[in-house]
């Protein structure tokens, strides 16, 4: 049906895939329509559930943003809830486009339902009447199963100027994203729904107290509103109990790469590195892990000694690296990780939205020594591995988003050169990143 619609949209390209079993966080019987849905948003509509309970659920539950920041989800409903002013906004980030990652677009295009029902939730326990989806502009497939399914909420009456019969407004948009990497970091966001020009602003203050237009904004992404109606539901101590070990609830992997079978996983928080790969059937052609970057592009790549770790935030970031966008990208044994590596970086060059001098300036002077070094066989000598460190220093310091922090680390994984050492590069082979022509 996802396919078909795709097509009816006049999108070539379609993600979206049918499923017969709802993923672990849908609490709603496959099949289920919109009056069998939305249980938690009509609770709360009709006065059953009380929104600081919901607030407290969620702070229980131990929740995360799953936008790649991990930032704790009730924390950040109760500043909103409590922040000063009448007017609020709520906004559910769809702009997924770091690197590897595609799991929203998956939610997306299986769980318009509970991407709603958490995106309408939120505007309900924070006073805000009006609600947009942010998605990213080759998201059409997707973008055409939100827009069916708000028409179907409009037209049921669940969203509108009286809604679920309650006398409160709820209107959600769709607004779809000019297009642009940056765009979804969430100041850039919001700058350009005000009709800016793209950049991130500096943080504090952040959305929840000064947001769209200055108001107290809710941000969160696709599948931390996703998670929402599954914790209401079924409680905090249950999705707390779905997690292993310390770990809490379910998590979405996109895995791709050198693996047999590239896709999104729905596994507990806390499943291994190891587990993950083979889920994806295995490094591709039987050969050993070379590298993975276990959280997107923004990541730092961990080696095979670190397969069997258990990934959660806390425990990637002990590792040197994080959980970031749950995009698990395989290398197998191999492949030249400094090309790899290097081509990550020339997408942060590529992307870099030129605001500050170190990003803009600095990933371009690294991305040129890189380059001298894969195509031209320039030695990383000394100090061409000094100058990149400084960069890495200079660009982690003092750029005003994550973009351009992150932009180095990768690179400083795979050359070693964040565990102090100096590893020998790994001999350039024709495969992963390698060989791909320059723009
Ligand atoms: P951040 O730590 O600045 O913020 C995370 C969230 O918490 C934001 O919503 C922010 O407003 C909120 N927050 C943080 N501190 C707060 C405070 N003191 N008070 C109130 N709210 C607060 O991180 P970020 O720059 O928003 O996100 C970085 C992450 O995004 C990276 O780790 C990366 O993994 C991820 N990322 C994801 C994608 C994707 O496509 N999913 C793309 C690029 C980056
Ligand atoms: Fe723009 Fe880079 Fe500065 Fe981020 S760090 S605001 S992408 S120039």
């Amino acid at each position: 049906d996802l396919i078909a619609a795709a097509r009816d949209a006049g999108v070539g390209h379609a993600a979206a895939k049918t499923r017969s079993e709802p993923w672990p966080n849908d609490p709603y019987p496959a099949g289920s329509g919109i009056a069998e849905r939305y249980v938690t948003l009509r609770a709360l509509l009709a006065g059953d559930l009380d929104p600081d309970d919901l607030v407290s659920a969620l702070q229980d539950s131990g929740l995360r943003g799953m936008g790649g920041a991990g930032f704790p989800t009730g924390q950040k409903w109760d500043l909103v809830r409590g922040a000063e002013g009448s007017v609020k906004y709520a906004i559910c980030n769809a702009d997924e486009s770091e690197p590897g990652t595609f799991k929203d677009r998956q939610i997306l295009a299986t769980q318009p339902h509970l991407v709603l029902e958490g995106l309408l939730c939120g505007m309900a326990v924070v006073g805000a009447e009006e609600g947009w989806v942010f998605i990213r502009h080759e998201y059409g497939p997707e973008e055409h199963v939100l827009r069916e399914e708000l028409e179907a909420l409009r037209a049921a009456g669940v969203v509108g100027p009286d809604a679920c019969g309650s006398g409160r407004r709820l209107n959600v948009e769709i607004f779809v994203s000019p297009g642009g990497y940056i765009l979804g970091e969430e100041t850039a966001l919001i700058e350009c729904m005000e009709g800016h020009r793209g950049e991130p602003r500096n943080k504090p203050p952040f959305p929840g107290v000064y947001g769209l237009h200055g108001r107290p904004t809710l941000m969160n992404s696709v599948e931390t509103f996703a998670d929402l109606p599954v914790i209401a539901q079924r409680g905090a101590q249950w999705w707390k109990d779905q997690g292993r070990g310390d770990s809490v609830g379910w998590k979405f992997f996109a895995v791709s790469g050198h693996v047999e079978k590239p896709d999104v996983y729905c596994v507990p928080m806390g499943t291994t590195v190891r587990e993950l790969i083979e889920l994806a059937g295995g490094v591709s052609g039987g050969r050993a892990v070379g590298a993975v970057q276990p959280g997107g592009a923004s990541s730092n790549f961990i080696g095979p000694e670190l397969l069997d770790l258990e990934l959660d935030f806390g425990t990637a970031a002990k590792a040197g690296t994080m959980l970031g966008s749950g995009a698990l990208v395989v290398l197998a044994e191999g492949t030249d990780e400094l090309a790899a590596a290097t081509n990550v970086l020339r997408f942060f060059r590529n992307e870099s939205c030129g605001k500050c001098v170190p990003c803009r300036v600095g990933s371009t002077k690294a991305h040129e020594i890189l380059r001298g070094v894969l195509d031209e066989g320039v030695p990383l000598d000394g100090p061409r591995r000094a100058r990149i460190l400084e960069l890495e220093e200079v660009l982690r310091k003092t750029s005003i988003c994550g973009l351009g922090q992150v932009a180095l680390g990768p690179v400083i994984s795979v050359l070693g050169l964040d565990k102090g050492g100096a590893a020998a590069r790994p001999q350039p082979k024709p495969e992963g990143a390698a060989g791909q022509p320059e723009r």
